[in-house]
């Protein structure tokens, strides 16, 4: 299997009946991406951005956000870079800017969070504009759940280009995407604003099946591949397509050799996986065809 691992890690990925699947790496930590040839992957899917707010006094500066994200694109070398505003809350607790709740996966997270505290979030926009000059950026929001908060990000991405045009600082709007992983935000997708999207199946899996990710002892409910999971996955897939918004996915189940095949029998063509995963995702799917079924 590691010869077969070996041999596919310089080519496109593709199904066992030719049909190219782009795989991307998620980055939690840059760090992980030192063993990772950025010529085995498509890009970066998701940079999880919390790491810039974890382990540290206070938060992250402008520029050491900027120097962050342009190392990124300096590793991607030319290729697509997707990083995601910052996460904070539910699972993710950033300290000095999340606050203690009694359902914190249901409360003031993600691009909620960014919303209510738009002088934190302003931060993270300039230094994302800023980057966007030196490589292929995306920028995608988390936890989204109304067509209004995806306007108000873009509508702060606007006011921060216009401020840095002013200050004849150099900077580039990048296409922006959010997550699909609120049901809200999967079951309405046509009425958003959007260049792209990228379906979070951990979050999605959990709001979908009332099964919290981090819970235990709930067999069968933690499941990507369940029904009703799958049937909007699929609704996703297809409301994206009829748009003409590229759509992925970066959450666990892509790299789920159980899950991937449905996924890809869904319509699904664009995945970002954990670095370690990247050999394995190609391999499961040179071995099954664009239908999902294994090749035989
Ligand atoms: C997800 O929810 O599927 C996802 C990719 O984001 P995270 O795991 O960081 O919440
Ligand atoms: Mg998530």
């Amino acid at each position: 299997e590691r010869a077969v691992e070996a041999e596919l890690a310089g080519r496109p990925a593709a199904t066992a009946d030719g049909v190219a699947v782009k795989v991307m790496v998620n980055a939690g930590d840059p760090a992980e991406l030192d063993a990772v040839d950025p010529a085995a992957c498509d890009g970066i899917g998701l940079v999880r951005s919390e790491f810039l707010f974890h382990g540290r006094r206070g938060l992250p500066g402008e520029d050491e956000q900027f120097a962050a994200y342009r190392r990124l694109l300096a590793w991607a070398a030319g290729r697509p870079v997707v990083v995601r505003t910052l996460d904070a809350g539910g699972d993710k607790p950033v300290e000095g800017l999340t606050r203690d709740e009694a359902n914190p996966f249901l409360g003031l997270r993600g691009v909620r969070l960014s919303l209510a505290r738009p002088e934190v979030f302003r931060v993270q926009v300039r230094a994302l504009l800023r980057a966007a000059v030196h490589g292929d950026l995306l920028v995608m929001a988390p936890m989204v759940a109304l067509p209004a908060e995806m306007a108000a990000v873009r509508r702060i991405f606007d006011e921060e280009a216009a401020a840095l045009a002013a200050a004849g600082t150099a900077h580039r709007t990048p296409p922006l995407g959010m997550m699909v992983e609120v049901p809200a935000a999967a079951l309405t997708l046509d009425l958003f604003e959007v260049d792209f999207v990228s379906i979070g199946s951990n979050d999605l899996v959990q709001y979908v099946m009332a099964a919290a990710r981090d819970a235990s002892g709930l067999d069968g409910l933690d499941d990507a591949g369940a029904p009703a999971v799958q049937r909007l996955i699929r609704t996703v897939v297809e409301t994206a397509a009829a748009r003409g918004v590229p759509v992925s996915l970066c959450g666990d189940a892509g790299a789920d050799a159980a899950v991937l095949p449905k996924l890809v029998a869904a319509g699904l063509r664009s995945v970002s996986v954990a670095p370690a995963a990247l050999g394995r995702v190609k391999r499961t799917l040179a071995r099954t065809r664009s239908d999902g079924v294994p090749a035989s």
